[in-house]
């Protein structure tokens, strides 16, 4: 599938119908997405592999996922209105995805999901909560040997520190991810924030 098509069929999905702000929810763009999704792909690392999106919101990450041939597809999230939405996108494009309520800081729940090929995820930037994001690239680790993750941009150093032992890590792809105001304390109408795609590979 070429990248522009990805793009229109996510373009499509349903996004949250009344976002979170202590969980940051904001969906990702589908340009984003498609090329993060399409990056992998090439890579070899979505078609016909199983593929596990962390924290998957309305699910744009796992439909593109399915969409792109990956074998088996399962999404984890807090918000059961969140997963409701995430179900009818599925459905529409006609995608297999297991998804599951759960919290990705739970043991349990991470290890009752077996093991990925790869995981995506758009985790928490940690605006609220400033580790927000580590229970994520924790439990990503656990489960795949191969994460991508979106995060600010400038984290990769961090991330870098906090997963020495565990991981190598690359720079992906850059992006911007214009946050409309859809959470109360966003002052301007659009804010755009830089992101980096960063690929985690297991040690
Ligand atoms: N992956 C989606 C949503 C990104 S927003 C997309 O790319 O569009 C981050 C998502 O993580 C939100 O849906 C939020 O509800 C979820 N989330 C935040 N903390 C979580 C946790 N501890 N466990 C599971 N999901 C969580």
């Amino acid at each position: 599938m070429r990248l522009r098509t990805l793009e229109i069929a996510l373009e499509g999905l349903e996004g949250f119908v009344r976002p979170d702000p202590r969980t940051e929810q904001y969906v990702t763009p589908a340009p984003l997405a498609a090329r993060l999704l399409h990056h992998a792909h090439l890579l070899g690392d979505i078609g016909g592999k199983a593929v596990c999106d962390l924290g998957c919101g309305t699910g744009i990450l796992a439909c593109g996922a399915a969409l792109l041939g990956a074998e088996r597809v399962a999404g984890v999230e807090l918000d059961p209105e969140a997963l409701a939405v995430a179900k009818r996108n599925a459905a529409r494009l006609g995608a297999e995805i297991t998804f599951l309520q759960g919290d990705v800081r739970d043991r349990d729940v991470i290890e009752g999901l077996g093991s990925f090929d790869t995981v995506v995820m758009n985790p928490p930037f940690g605006a609220q909560d400033p580790h927000a994001d580590r229970p994520f690239v924790d439990a990503a680790l656990a489960l795949a040997p191969v994460v991508y993750g979106i995060f600010n941009s400038g984290s990769l150093p961090f991330l870098g520190v906090y997963t020495a032992e565990r991981a190598t890590l690359e720079f992906a792809i850059g992006g911007i991810l214009p946050l409309k105001r859809t959470l109360p304390f966003h002052r301007r109408e659009v804010v755009e924030i830089e992101v980096e795609v960063v690929r985690m590979m297991r040690r």
